[in-house]
């Protein structure tokens, strides 16, 4: 029978992670568990970082962008040696079963914690929106309304000038936050990890945007694409007259990811987090809990783990036909 579990963030952090803290927390005394939280990832997990989290400990997070556990990568974690130092810290505290909350090497971490034996659910969270088994992450909404905000400020002054400006967008090696940002913001093109981009097609597109009166082009592109904002600018410093725009570059980085959690990263926390303790109450292990089809789903580690998420080609399709 579960009596205690221990909730933890790794990897990058993402806005929402503390509304599923919060929901995690607060599910598991709804049940009469005790809660641990674990400072900074995987490494506090091995040096026995732990301390009670109730229903208090929670109280005003829920808006705040951030994990309030912290955060951390972990070299050790990767090691066998590391991951079983981590198993006798859970066991000296008698934790039952640990929640993780992160993205695609984290809940590569919690596959290898849980094959050697512990009790592990992973929570769906990244910014990147990469992790199979679920149709968005926790974080990603946030993230894509900062980069959907940076590119509306910059039609602005781009129209005032004349300019095309490149944003670039995070999301490793998935285009879904470029996609989505370059579709909402009425992008002129848009470069992927997912898609080879013709780069002759790209600048043809901007010279008809340019002599059509345009006053300005957007080009979103990916940080993971093979024409991200460094090899546009390449580009287009050595090809001036393939396009009339005077170009501008603007790497957003990891703005998008301080902000504070929209209303749907916040609820979509909240109900990972039920997701996560319901699992555990049933007992099933080694799971990712995500969302799918606006339900929540739980999918096993060994299903996720190596896996990419294709990106949606009706998206695609619509993306090409706006530009
Ligand atoms: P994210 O979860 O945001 O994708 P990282 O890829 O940096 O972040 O992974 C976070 C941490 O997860 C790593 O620092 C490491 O401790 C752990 N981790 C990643 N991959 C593995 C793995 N294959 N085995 C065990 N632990 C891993």
């Amino acid at each position: 029978m579960i009596q205690r579990i221990a909730v933890l963030t790794s990897g990058g952090d993402a806005p929402g992670m503390n509304g599923a803290i919060r929901s995690v927390v607060r599910c598991a005394v709804s049940k009469g568990w005790t809660t641990f939280g674990v400072r900074n990832g995987y490494q506090g997990l091995i040096d026995g970082l732990f301390e009670p989290m109730g229903t208090r400990e929670v109280g005003g997070i829920l808006q705040r962008g951030g994990t309030v556990l912290g955060s951390a990568r972990c070299e050790e974690f990767k090691t066998f040696e590391g991951r079983e130092q981590a198993i006798r810290s859970l066991n000296r505290r008698g934790v039952d079963a640990l929640v993780v909350i992160g993205g695609n090497g984290s809940q590569a971490g919690s596959f290898a914690l849980s094959e050697m034996g512990f009790p592990v659910v992973g929570i769906a969270s990244t910014i990147d929106n990469d992790l199979y088994g679920s149709d968005v992450t926790l974080g990603v909404d946030t993230a894509l309304n900062i980069a959907l905000e940076a590119i509306d400020r910059l039609k602005v002054t781009a129209s005032s000038h004349q300019r095309a400006f490149i944003v670039e967008v995070m999301g490793r090696n998935c285009g879904y936050i470029a996609l989505m940002s370059g579709l909402a913001g009425g992008a002129e093109a848009i470069t992927l990890p997912e898609i080879d981009t013709d780069i002759e097609v790209l600048a043809d597109t901007l010279r008809l945007a340019y002599e059509h009166g345009k006053s300005h082009a957007i080009i979103v592109a990916a940080e993971g694409a093979k024409y991200n904002a460094a090899a546009l600018t390449e580009y287009f410093k050595t090809n001036r007259d393939r396009h009339g725009f005077s170009v501008r570059s603007t790497i957003l980085g990891h703005v998008q990811r301080g902000g504070e959690p929209t209303a749907a990263d916040r609820v979509l926390g909240s109900k990972f987090g039920l997701g996560a303790i319901e699992a555990i109450d049933r007992g099933e292990f080694g799971v990712l809990v995500g969302i799918q089809n606006n339900q929540i789903t739980t999918t096993p580690f060994s299903e996720v783990i190596g896996k990419s998420k294709p990106l949606d080609e009706d998206l695609l399709r619509l993306a090409r036909i706006l530009d």
